[in-house]
């Protein structure tokens, strides 16, 4: 059974965070789509919740000097309904189209998937793939983090007592092909053995751009911009990719759960990261 709480409904971020400061024991709760299953599992019991779903959001979108700023009340159907973000940052549309079901993504909100910092969520891989950057407030005032920064581990990252990731900033990517690939062992809403967030950008069959990471398989998602550097100016073969897919799988630190263990986990980023290459270079990918 749930322990009894306040639930405090602000209708602005600087509300919210007042509120946040004013109560030691308070946590914020925007879609509740996690949140309040940890709740009636006994897992977190706050005095306090601080809903963020009642704060307006202030569009979904704004693109200035070619960053694109999310909103992180935003949810998740919104995101990937969007034509504009279709068009600029294709592989978050992607991941965001593959967490859980339309009715999670209807309430849930970008801003909670990733601060929930589950490490077999869609949406931080291509993130990290895309640079992107968070702004966190409390009622003291802002910083900003890379999401590299921001994620520590699994249900672990940089948010202190009573702060708020308010938006999520994106730098728009030179134009490339991108895949996200989700691999799943039962059903289509079923949580991923893998989650692999790939960029190629090629001149004449050689790479001249590539961005991959993977998640799910590891505690957090994971760039790998050593490998990413070394593949310039290579032509991309089926040899490159499997060579290079199989140097990521060596170099991760796989979590070992109920869809595998390390050696499983290691063969299945191979598989899933080389077919993501091929199908960036060979135009199948998401543009
Ligand atoms: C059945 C099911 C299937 C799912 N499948 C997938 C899947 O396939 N892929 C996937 O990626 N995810 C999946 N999820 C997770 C889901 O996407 C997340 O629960 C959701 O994105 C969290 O967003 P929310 O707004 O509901 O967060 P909440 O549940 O409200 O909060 C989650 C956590 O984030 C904190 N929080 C929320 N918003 C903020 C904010 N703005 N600033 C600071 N902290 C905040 C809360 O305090 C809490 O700790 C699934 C969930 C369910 C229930």
């Amino acid at each position: 059974m749930m322990r009894s709480f306040t639930l405090l409904e602000p209708r602005s971020v600087e509300a919210a965070c007042e509120a946040l400061a004013q109560h030691e024991d308070s946590r914020p709760i925007a879609g509740g789509t996690s949140f309040v299953i940890m709740m009636k599992q006994g897992f977190l019991a706050p005095d306090v919740l601080v809903n963020l779903a009642k704060i307006p959001v202030r569009g979904t979108i704004e693109v200035a000097d070619d960053e694109v700023c999310l909103d992180a009340f935003t949810t998740i159907s919104r995101l990937e309904a969007d034509e504009s973000l279709r068009r600029l940052l294709p592989v978050l549309v992607a991941a965001c189209h593959v967490v859980a079901n339309i009715r999670i993504r209807n309430v849930a909100t970008l801003g909670g998937n990733v601060a929930h910092a589950d490490y077999q969520a869609d949406p931080p891989t291509a993130l990290l793939a895309l640079d992107a950057a968070l702004d966190l407030r409390t009622a003291e005032g802002q910083r900003s983090l890379t999401l590299d920064d921001f994620l520590f581990g699994i249900y672990s990252t940089a948010l202190q007592q009573g702060e708020i990731v308010e938006s999520i900033r994106v730098p728009v990517p030179s134009p490339m092909s991108w895949t996200y690939d989700k691999f799943k062992t039962r059903s289509s809403e079923d949580r991923p053995t893998a989650g692999v967030a790939v960029g190629l950008r090629t001149e004449g069959g050689v790479c001249a751009e590539l961005r991959i990471a993977v998640g799910a398989a590891t505690a957090r998602p994971i760039r790998f911009r050593d490998l990413e550097a070394s593949a310039a100016g290579v032509t991309v073969e089926d040899v490159f990719a499997d060579e290079l897919a199989g140097r990521v799988a060596t170099s991760i630190d796989p979590v070992e759960d109920l869809n595998g263990d390390a050696t499983y986990k290691r063969r299945i980023v191979h598989a899933v990261v080389r077919r993501a290459i091929m199908r960036c270079r060979d135009g199948e990918a998401t543009r």
